[in-house]
């Protein structure tokens, strides 16, 4: 049977509340009281106070859907299946309660019999020293031996920075030799996507202090990880998260805004995916009361964001289109996320001003980014000054990321030593005349005007916390 994503993430949280675990609703994308951390990027992050100890989770099994951001995998979005900006979490934890051998049957239960996926087309993974997890595949679940994959602390040994960590086990899924690139060596661990990463389950014992250092854990914890959009990939047996029922309906929308066809030509083909992923990471963004900034979260929303509408002019969009895509996004995630709907006039707003704010500079931006271009090829010059970066980021919006991508697919750098200079040297006048109408280029009085608590707490959070860490 073929069930839909939303349906699909109904099905997880009741399976494990089944199993005596306590439902809880996505935390924010904000972390709460965590500075190690920019965007909530997995389901255990907001639940690491319960790992630690430090705070008393309110049962010892919970299970969450979790939004999720990674910018790190930007550059993967659009080319591979499997990765998108914005992803959604399912997630079972225990903290102090059940172990490997319940976290292990569970999931081969959720898979075989409640989603009814093909045993023969399952692999688990365990970490190379851990045969206390090999030998529950094999001898409880029954999997054969050669079936089960031994990898190293890079795959299967999960680890964020500080804090709790430990041995995980993976679960593939293989998708039939048409996904596959086709090497000799083509198994489970490939990079392709035939042999698709879908759960994985951390055993947590260990906490780690960042520098090496791993002190056993009083209390053994889980926390598992799979990835909505992925299960939902091969269990309606589509090609990529793409094409996934909810994802596919916003992926149509943003061909029918720029009338063209799927599946004509793979470049716009990339445009097309990658604009998709990133509306739905700006949408959620902005329901969780992140804003445009030059800074931390601010400056990721609006470089994905100002990516997206990049994009949009390679596929011929002319003026403003996000505003009417973040509509689709909250029609078909407002199931599991009702603040979308709650939000959706403040989520309008706030693209069409930063859009239409963009789309003012944008053109001129990318002309004389061409003219720059063509200059660097005359020259023989492969790298871009930074004072020009600085003027494409100063007065066209350019993000500074935005314009060393686009120089890259034509194979230039840009000097960003010299473009960090002219930043400071303007951050410097800026911090002398400063004024709380004017940021960096944000204009905060106009976010004000939608919704004040919101931007004026925020603005001022990502600009203190946060100035460091991009
Ligand atoms: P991959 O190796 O495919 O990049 P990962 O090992 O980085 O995945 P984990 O950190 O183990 O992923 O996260 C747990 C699960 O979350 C993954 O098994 C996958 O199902 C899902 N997931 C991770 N990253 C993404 C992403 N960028 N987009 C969609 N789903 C993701
Ligand atoms: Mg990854
Ligand atoms: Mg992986
Ligand atoms: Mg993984």
């Amino acid at each position: 049977k073929q069930y839909g994503l939303n349906e699909l993430r109904k099905m997880f949280l009741d399976f494990f509340e089944s199993k005596d675990h306590l439902k809880m609703n996505s935390f924010s994308l904000v972390p709460h009281n965590d500075k190690s951390l920019l965007l909530i990027n997995s389901g255990m992050a907001p639940l690491k106070p319960y790992f630690t100890g430090q705070e008393i989770p309110p049962r010892k099994r919970v299970t969450t859907c979790q939004k999720c951001i990674r910018t790190g995998d930007i550059e993967n979005v659009g080319k591979t299946a499997r990765h998108g900006t914005f992803f959604e979490m399912l997630g079972n934890f225990s903290f102090g309660d059940y172990f490997k051998n319940e976290a292990i049957a569970w999931s081969w239960e959720f898979f075989t019999e409640v989603v009814g996926l093909d045993p023969d087309r399952l692999y688990p993974s365990v970490y190379e020293e851990d045969d206390e997890a090999f030998d529950i595949w094999n001898k409880e679940i029954g999997i054969a031996p050669e079936r089960i994959f031994r990898f190293g602390k890079a795959d299967n040994f999960w680890e964020h920075g500080a804090g709790p960590c430990g041995p995980c086990s993976e679960i593939y899924y293989d998708r039939g030799e048409k996904y596959g690139c086709g090497e000799p060596g083509c198994t489970v661990g490939c990079e392709c996507d035939r042999y698709i990463e879908v759960w994985n389950n951390v055993f947590t014992q260990f906490e780690s202090d960042g520098n090496g250092n791993y002190t056993e854990l009083e209390q053994k914890n889980i926390d598992t990880g799979m990835g909505l959009e992925r299960l939902a990939t091969i269990v309606q047996d589509v090609p990529s998260i793409f094409d996934v029922d909810t994802i596919k309906a916003l992926r149509d929308k943003v061909c029918e805004i720029a009338h063209i066809t799927y599946q004509e030509d793979a470049n716009k083909d990339i445009s097309i995916r990658l604009i998709t992923d990133h509306i739905r990471s700006v949408t959620f963004m902005i329901s969780d009361g992140i804003i445009p900034s030059n800074e931390g979260r601010g400056y990721v929303l609006r470089r994905l964001l100002r990516r997206a509408a990049r994009h949009g002019r390679l596929l011929g969009v002319e003026g403003r289109f996000l505003a009417t895509l973040s509509k689709t996004v909250i029609e078909t995630s407002k199931d599991g996320y009702p603040e979308l709907e709650e939000k959706k006039d403040y989520i309008f707003k706030l693209l069409t001003i930063e859009e239409d704010n963009f789309n003012k500079t944008i053109d001129q931006g990318l002309n004389i980014l061409s003219e720059l271009e063509e200059e660097l090829n005359k020259s023989d010059g492969k790298v871009l000054s930074g004072e020009d970066a600085f003027k494409l980021y100063d007065t066209y919006g350019f993000p500074l990321d935005l314009t060393k991508e686009i120089l890259e697919e034509k194979g230039f750098s840009v000097d960003e030593a010299g473009f960090n200079e002219a930043m400071n040297v303007q951050r410097q006048t800026a911090r002398n005349a400063r004024s709380t109408t004017n940021y960096m280029g944000a204009d905060v009085t106009v976010y004000q005007q939608i919704d004040p608590s919101i931007t004026s707490e925020f603005v001022g959070y990502d600009y203190l916390e946060y100035s460091s860490k991009i």
